[in-house]
C-alpha cells in the first residue's frame, strides 16, 4: 500500500548531524500531522535508525528513505547497508540519484541489482532518471524525475515540461512521478497542479526546516 499523495521527499545528502536531524523532525513534524499527503525524509545512513525510533515512540507521521541501498546482499561487502538491514527502518529508497550514477558510476545494471534488493525487502524504490526515455527496472512503483540542469541550480524545470515527461514516463507503465530540481516553496505549486505529477523530491530547500515547513504550507492550500 503506497502512502497518500502528493509525496514530499526531503533529501538531505551528506548533509546534517544527528542533533540537526532531530531537531528538523521535531520543527516539522507538527505540520506533517496534519499534511494530507505524505512527508518523507532521506538522512544519512547512520541516522535512520534513531529517526525510525524517534518517529515511532512520538507517533509522527513522517516516513523515511534511505539515499542508497547496496546493491549486494548481506555477506562480504565491507561498508554498504544491504536492505534487509534497514528493512523494518526505512519505508522507501531513493535509487539512482544523478549524484550516485555520475559519482559512483552506477549504471543500469547495477541500479537494476539495487531496485531487485530493495523490492525483495519491501522498501519501495523512488528511481530517479534524467528524462522520459530513461530505462526504468522491473517492479518500480515511484519515478522521480531529475533533470540535470535543475538539481542544486536554482534553475527548475519548465513546470509544463516536467508535466509532459511525467506523462511520457506514465505511458510505459503505472507509475507515480515525483519531479525534483530547485524545487522551492513559490514553486512547487506549479509542478503539482491539475494532479500530472505525484510528488516532489526537495534537496536545497529542505534543508532548513522553515524552508521546508514553506513547502508543505504552499501545497497544503
Ligand atoms: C536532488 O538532489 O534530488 C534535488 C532535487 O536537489 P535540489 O532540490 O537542491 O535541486
Amino acid at each position: 500500500m503506497l502512502d497518500n499523495l502528493p509525496l514530499i521527499v526531503a533529501n538531505f545528502k551528506a548533509n546534517k548531524t544527528w542533533d540537526e536531524v532531530a531537531s528538523w523532525i521535531q520543527s516539522v513534524a507538527p505540520k506533517a500531522q496534519t499534511f494530507p499527503g505524505t512527508v518523507v525524509i532521506s538522512p544519512s545512513m547512520p541516522f535512520i535508525s534513531e529517526a525510525s525510533q524517534k518517529i515511532k515512540d512520538q507517533s509522527l507521521k513522517i516516513k523515511l528513505a534511505s539515499q542508497d541501498i547496496s546493491k549486494f546482499e548481506q555477506g562480504a561487502a565491507t561498508g554498504e547497508v544491504a536492505a534487509s538491514q534497514i528493512k523494518d527502518l526505512a519505508a522507501y529508497t531513493l535509487i539512482g540519484h544523478s549524484e550516485r550514477r555520475q559519482n559512483f558510476g552506477e549504471d543500469d545494471k547495477i541500479l537494476a541489482l539495487k531496485v531487485q534488493n530493495a523490492i525483495s525487502a519491501h522498501i519501495e524504490p523512488i528511481f530517479c532518471v534524467q528524462g522520459g526515455d530513461s530505462p526504468v527496472p522491473q517492479g518500480v512503483k515511484i519515478i522521480a524525475y531529475e533533470p540535470l540542469f535543475a538539481i542544486g541550480t536554482g534553475n527548475p524545470d519548465d513546470p509544463a515540461n516536467a508535466k509532459s515527461m511525467g506523462q511520457k514516463l506514465k505511458t510505459n507503465g503505472n507509475y507515480l512521478v515525483l519531479y525534483g530540481g530547485s524545487v522551492t516553496a513559490q514553486n512547487i505549486k506549479s509542478f503539482l497542479k491539475k494532479g500530472l505529477l505525484d510528488g516532489v523530491l526537495v534537496g536545497t530547500a529542505s534543508l532548513d526546516p522553515q524552508s521546508f515547513l514553506k513547502i508543505i504550507e504552499a501545497v497544503s492550500k
